[in-house]
């Protein structure tokens, strides 16, 4: 196969509120159609603690999470006196509650520029303002004021990895090496080779 550099792995999981919702097919539907394919899936309980591995393989991301909530707050006029710290930690602890409240599916999802092409399908975090035609902006509607309002996880449906770095170390939290596959599928021929050959007979 040409273009064999571009090609890139990333991890996704759908979050329990997808699986309730029934929403397995249509959200991986769109990976499949855009030409992408499973290198790993499978149905999971995930344990407190990979979660909380998960969502700090990057070590900021508490920190981050927890200012960038400070300053919505007090964009809205609320006084805030946690620390960002304090609250990075809250969002993360009503994660794993969310995340293991029931099944999810975990998957990597394999092809070129597997990384971004994902993201943009999923949309950005909050699904009040997710695009439209993204599955975020499409299949839910919740806001971060909903969800600080009953102090509960925003239920966003989906994780996506959000670069190369951390969708290798996500993966290594959910798959054994011998549970990925190396396959090529039909379509790719089409999607990846140079000459498209032996169509007509
Ligand atoms: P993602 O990469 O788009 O999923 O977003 P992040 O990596 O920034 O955050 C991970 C997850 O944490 C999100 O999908 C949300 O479920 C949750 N989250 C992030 N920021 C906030 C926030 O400000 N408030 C609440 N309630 N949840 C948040
Ligand atoms: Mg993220």
């Amino acid at each position: 196969m040409s273009n064999k550099q571009f090609i890139e792995r990333t991890l996704v999981i759908l979050k329990p509120d997808a699986v309730q919702r029934s929403l397995v097919g249509e959200t991986i539907k769109r990976f499949e159609n855009l030409g992408l394919k499973f290198a790993g899936i499978k149905l999971a309980l995930a344990k407190k603690e990979d979660v909380r591995m998960h969502y700090t393989v990057d070590p900021d991301w508490i920190k981050i999470t927890g200012e960038k909530a400070k300053k919505a707050k007090e964009k809205q006029g609320i006084n805030v006196s946690e620390s960002a710290e304090e609250i990075g930690e809250r969002v993360l602890e009503s994660l794993i509650k969310f995340m293991t409240a029931g099944p999810v599916v975990v998957m990597v999802i394999e092809g070129a520029h597997a990384v971004p092409l994902v993201r943009k399908i999923v949309g950005s975090t909050e699904p009040l303002s997710s695009d439209v035609g993204t599955i975020r902006g499409d299949y839910v509607f919740d806001s971060y004021e909903m969800a600080d309002t009953n102090n509960r996880a925003i239920r966003n449906l989906i994780h996506a990895s959000s670069d190369i770095e951390s969708a290798k170390k996500e993966i290594n939290i959910w798959f054994d090496e011998n549970e990925l596959l190396n396959y090529s599928t039909a379509q790719e021929r089409f999607i990846y080779d140079i000459d498209i050959k032996n169509i007509l007979q």
